[in-house]
């Protein structure tokens, strides 16, 4: 029997389930564009490793990423979203407004839809050592929130000076019994309120201008990591047997390469003040297309506005104009 499905067709199709695809999907839904929502591979996106976010408004005693993704998901299926489970992997856009826009969902379905929102996030960088790729996922994350339970009561190291590489190391802290903090500048990039938390965790020790040149390890994993101070040149081994990488994101945006505007390092471009992109009926929303403020409030906020532009894109078409 074939894997090829028969077509469908939607008027709107979102991919991706972070703050930005599920709050397009909850405006898309309430104006009765009966969305349907791909997840993606990691349903509920980045925020789902991460621990408490503090900062989302209406959740004045903070509230943790999954919950959040829950509630967000549970929200968008309350106004008739269908919510399901895969992963686009080929789009064939349309540049004639009278034709729709195909996307191939797991390369063997194909949906046809009016209007198609990206929401596909971003992805975890990693530093690009060889031993980094040998040992990973034997010693080697690139997410200490999935992964920090298998190190309890161990050393560990974690590379990065952001907001990401400072929340990681704290909640590492809790976990583990000493956490080295590789920082590459002789400052941290993190906000100051996630700099003091650092500063004011016993077993987290800071050590700057210093970079991992190799992760070392045996048949069993990781055992150590030689770090060298880039000011003086001098190198040293630390014991330690889980290796966290936690310095910024790339956008998912390889299947979109050659299709959309995109910038050097792959965001996707959208016009100014607006979630569209070059194709008309394809909006792009949240960490996809926005590398100043990557936030879950501003991925939700563009999320917003791509389902208002999707719906005012219709009515326009639909009306002729
Ligand atoms: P950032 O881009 O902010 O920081 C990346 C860090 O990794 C920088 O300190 C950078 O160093 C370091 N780095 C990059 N490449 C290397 C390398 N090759 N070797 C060593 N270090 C390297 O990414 P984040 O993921 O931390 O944060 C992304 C966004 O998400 C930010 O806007 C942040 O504020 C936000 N965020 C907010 C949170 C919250 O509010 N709860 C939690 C997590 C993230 P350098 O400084 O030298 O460039």
């Amino acid at each position: 029997m074939s894997a090829i499905q028969e077509n469908e067709h939607v008027q709107c199709l979102i991919i991706g389930s972070g703050p930005a695809g599920y709050t397009a999907a909850i405006y898309a839904s309430r104006a009765d564009l009966n969305p349907v929502l791909y997840t993606g591979i990691v349903p509920g996106g980045q925020l789902t490793t991460t621990t408490e976010v503090d900062n989302f408004p209406g959740y004045p005693q903070g509230v943790t990423g999954p919950i959040m993704m829950e509630d967000l998901k549970t929200q968008a299926e309350r106004f008739g979203t269908e919510v399901r489970f895969g992963y686009a992997t080929k789009v064939n856009f349309s540049k004639d407004s009278g034709i729709a826009h195909e996307v191939e969902i797991d390369g063997s379905k194909t949906i046809t839809a009016d209007t198609v929102i990206i929401a596909t996030g971003a992805t975890a960088k990693y530093l690009g050592l060889p031993s980094e790729e040998k040992f990973n996922g034997f010693g080697v994350s690139a997410c200490a929130v999935c992964d920090g339970f298998f190190y309890k009561g161990q050393d560990v190291a974690i590379v990065g000076a952001g907001d990401t590489a400072a929340e990681e190391a704290t909640y590492l802290a809790k976990l583990c019994k000493k956490v080295y903090m590789l920082v590459r500048r002789d400052e941290f990039r993190a906000s100051k309120a996630m700099v003091h938390r650092v500063m004011k965790t016993p077993n987290i020790e800071i050590l700057y201008n210093t970079e991992a040149e190799e992760i070392l390890g045996n048949d069993l994993g990781v055992n150590g990591v030689r770090i060298v101070n880039n000011q003086t040149k001098e190198t040293k081994e630390l014991d330690i047997t889980g290796f966290f990488v936690a310095i910024g994101h790339k956008p998912n945006t390889e299947l979109f390469q050659g299709i959309l505007d995109m910038d050097e390092t792959g965001y996707l471009i959208t016009k100014p003040d607006s979630t569209a992109t070059n194709i008309e009926g394809v909006f792009a929303c949240g960490d996809v297309q926005d590398h100043v403020y990557r936030q879950a409030v501003t991925a939700a906020g563009t999320g917003c506005m791509a389902a208002l532009e999707a719906e005012r894109y219709l009515a326009a078409r639909n009306s002729g104009e």
